[in-house]
């Protein structure tokens, strides 16, 4: 929607959990600001791409008033407005594009630590609280059971103690906090991670060609996040076995060595290259292993 721009805009959260991760992101993507003094808004500098810094919670609606091209928010906010919109028959107007790899939590209904979970029957006529009451609606739809929703914005996990609710559904991480408040995890409604988020519709003007520009820096950035180059000899009958223990791996590189029957092999490999991977290719064959950083990507 909105008006014809020829510069990208990218809201992201202004301070939480999401603020550094998203910034550093873009910034491997070759973006940079210059940095307005009130910081709600900063300029790109390297690109016409502009970053708006905002509360998480208004980046769906920045999104759907045109305000802004893209947002980074948690996939639970966007779903969170989406979940809202279907349930008042009102169309999809942004989506998720890319999962970025970070801010990764669930949505769990909890419940009193003294009780049993026996199923999503047992919240039958239960007050639940929560500040995703979109999400929970259509979990309770599905399950058919009827509860009374109580959104909160904040605070959700003192809800029962404060005799409020007697039951939440919250995001969770590590669990740390629902520990502290007699609470446990009884089921999980959705996992969640930092999205960019963007239009269903495609820009008819110069954000088109910007917003290509950039999902293709993004794309090499998310891809190079976890790949490394792993370089080592065997000999050359042992390449197969050894290919095997590398199913995450890009086309390999063989080189010969010169006067023996041993090979050289480059390879790019997406997972995480843990020390009992690099063990396992030991004791297969490989010698002289190396696991190297890769700078930089463009396919
Ligand atoms: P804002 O002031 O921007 O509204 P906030 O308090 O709503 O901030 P944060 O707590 O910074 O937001 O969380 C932002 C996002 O981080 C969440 O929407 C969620 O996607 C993700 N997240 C990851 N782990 C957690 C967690 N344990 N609790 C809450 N959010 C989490
Ligand atoms: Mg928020």
């Amino acid at each position: 929607g909105g008006a014809a721009r020829d510069r990208l805009r990218i809201a992201i959260q202004k301070s939480g959990r999401l603020s550094d991760p998203a910034r550093s992101l873009l910034a491997s993507c070759g973006l940079s600001w210059r940095e307005s003094r009130d910081k709600l808004f900063c300029y790109g500098e390297t690109l016409p791409v502009d970053l708006l810094l905002v509360r998480d919670d208004d980046i769906p609606g920045l999104l759907a008033d045109g305000v802004c091209d893209y947002g980074i928010v948690g996939r639970n906010v966007l779903d969170e407005v989406g979940a809202d919109r279907a349930l008042r028959g009102q169309p999809q107007v942004s989506k998720a594009v890319r999962s970025l790899g970070f801010g990764g939590c669930r949505l769990d209904i909890a419940i009193p630590e003294s009780q049993a979970w026996t199923g999503p029957a047992q919240l039958q006529g239960n007050r639940i609280a929560t500040s995703y009451p979109g999400l929970l609606q259509q979990w309770l739809d599905a399950n058919g059971v009827q509860a009374t929703i109580v959104t909160l914005s904040g605070s959700v996990e003192i809800a029962p103690r404060l005799g409020q609710a007697d039951v939440i559904c919250d995001l969770v991480s590590s669990g740390a906090t629902l520990t502290a408040n007699q609470l446990k995890p009884a089921v999980t409604l959705m996992t969640s991670e930092a999205v960019l988020a963007g239009p269903v519709t495609p820009f008819a003007d110069a954000r088109g060609e910007l917003a290509a520009l950039l999902l293709r820096r993004l794309d090499g950035v998310l891809r190079l996040r976890d790949s490394r180059l792993v370089m080592f000899q065997s000999r050359r009958d042992g390449v197969d076995a050894l290919l095997k223990l590398l199913p995450d791996a890009e086309a390999p590189t063989l080189l010969q060595v010169d006067g023996s029957d041993r090979v050289a092999l480059q390879v790019l490999c997406h997972g995480a290259m843990t020390w009992p991977r690099l063990e396992a290719l030991k004791q297969a064959g490989a010698v002289g292993l190396m696991v190297l950083p890769v700078e930089r990507m463009l396919a």
